[in-house]
Parts: C-alpha cells; structure tokens; sequence
C-alpha cells in the first residue's frame, strides 16, 4: 500500500535521512513505513514525548503488573524470571566473566542476576524511578539517562546488552556507533529485536495487534535480520551471529519445534544478534 505524499512529511528515515516512504502498516493514527531508498521500516509519526523520560515511567508503572518480584511466586513472575535465567546462560557460554552493561535495564532484574553470577554490572536506565528501584532492591549501579543524547563514560565494557531497547531509539545507527566505542577491543554487543518479518508480526493490524513488536507509542525503528545486519556492519561491528533463545518453560515445550522451525526461516517472533567489536 502506498502513502499519499500528504502523509510523507513528518520523519524522515533516520538510517539514510531520505523522506520518500511508503507505508507499511497503520496502528492507530500511528504510520509505520518503508524507506523506498534504503529499505529501513520505522515509525514516521510518533509522539513527540516518546523519549521522554514521563513516557517510559508511565510504561514501568504499567508492566508493574509484570514486575517479576524476587519474593513474588505468581506464574508471570516465573515465567519473567525465567527469561531472565536464560538470558543469563547464553551469555555465560560467551564471556564467563567481565563487565557488562546493560542499556535499558529498567527494573534491574537481569543486571541482579548479571552481578549474582559474577559481572561486574552497570545499568542505563531513562526512568528514574526504574533506575532507584534497581539501585535500592538490588544495589547494583545504574545510571539514569537517554542513550540518545547522553555523553559516553569513560568506562569500557565487555559486553553490552539491549534487550528489546533499540527499536525504541529514533536514530539506533547513532547509538550502535556510542555502543561501539564503549566496548573493550574485541567486546560482544547482544540485541534482541521484535523480528519484522515474525509470524506474529505479518499478521499485526488494527485488528490483530502484536503488543511485543507492533507498539508503535514505544516502538520507533524496526528490524528484520538483513536490516538489522546492515546497520551493525555499518557501525563496525564483525562476526554476527543470530542466536536462539528458547524462553518456552518447561510445560509449554512444545513450542519449542515450532520455535525451531520459525528459527530457520527467520521467521522466529524475535531476532536475538551476536556481534564483535
Ligand atoms: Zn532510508
């Protein structure tokens, strides 16, 4: 489906700065479109707070529901721990030691278990009240600030995560080039991405919204492999790897074949990438 030309005026694509687009879905009054130049699909429209540090407390207080306390036994809280777990073993099986820094580390959940398994942690964090949490429950040390238009620390670092955080960036070319030089030689930067080409997200409408991929209040940048891949050669990194993360507890393993054979198309609901500095 293509835009009327009235449509193509607001953002241009923040990869190549080229405004000609097409539109791809419709979310709301939300556009999400197409680059014509260089292919990259993002969120044309979006509200001008969108990175504004009052949006993302809003979106803390409402996953509160999900908030995964240590203490708390319900079954959203295991299941979000148990992401968490094997996040934290594939990472083991990269680098077993080291510093690692986590951008977007919200509550402090993952950086806990980061630190508890031995990393020396740091978190970035734009809510502040997400990042005292985490500095308050956990002790661990985040910062609180955006990405975006943060200077870079002095600091470098051996691994850097982003677990579903780069597609909430305007300009996510830019921040892979900061995370690149905040990266000791030879360092890993992991990213898990909604995959765009995902079952889940090809039948995503107005009707049949995916809120993991297809979220574009939050969601500004979009990625399938290849663009993915693209923007991360681009800024210098090597060796890129697409993982698999099979987040299925153990009563629902069944998924797990589908997962697989999803996996193998790219076609799986998110694109979880290894590369080097
Ligand atoms: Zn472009």
């Amino acid at each position: 489906m293509i835009a009327p030309a009235s449509e193509i005026s607001i953002r241009s694509c923040s990869i190549c700065g080229s405004n000609n687009c097409s539109l791809k879905y419709r979310v709301d009054h939300f556009r999400i479109v197409k680059c014509r130049n260089c292919g990259f699909v993002y969120l044309q429209n979006p509200h001008t707070v969108t990175a504004d540090e009052a949006t993302y407390q809003e979106y803390f207080s409402n996953a509160a529901a999900m908030a995964a306390l240590p203490d708390n036994d319900s079954s959203i809280s295991a299941t979000a721990w148990n992401i968490y777990y094997r996040r934290i073993d594939l990472i083991k099986k990269i680098k077993p030691v080291g510093r690692l820094l986590e951008i977007g580390c919200g509550r402090g959940y993952f950086l806990s278990l980061a630190q508890k398994n031995g990393y020396s942690v740091q978190g970035i964090e734009i809510a502040s009240d997400a990042a005292r949490y985490a500095r308050e429950k956990f002790k661990v040390k985040v910062q609180t600030g955006n990405m975006e238009n943060m200077q870079i620390p002095a600091v470098r670092y051996d691994i850097i995560t982003l677990w579903h955080v780069l597609e909430h960036f305007y300009d996510p070319l830019s921040v892979l080039y900061k995370l690149y030089n905040m990266l000791e030689e030879n360092g890993y930067l992991l990213i898990e991405v909604p995959n765009l080409n995902s079952i889940k997200f090809r039948l995503a409408n107005d009707g049949n919204r995916w809120v993991g991929g297809n979220h574009p209040r939050y969601h500004l940048s979009f990625f399938t492999f290849n663009s993915l891949a693209r923007i991360l050669l681009h800024s210098g990194f090597r060796n890129m790897k697409l993982l698999t993360i099979d987040y299925s507890s153990a009563r629902y393993s069944g998924k797990s074949l589908v997962k697989k054979a999803l996996y193998k198309v790219n076609m799986d609901s998110f694109l979880t990438v290894l590369v080097r500095k």
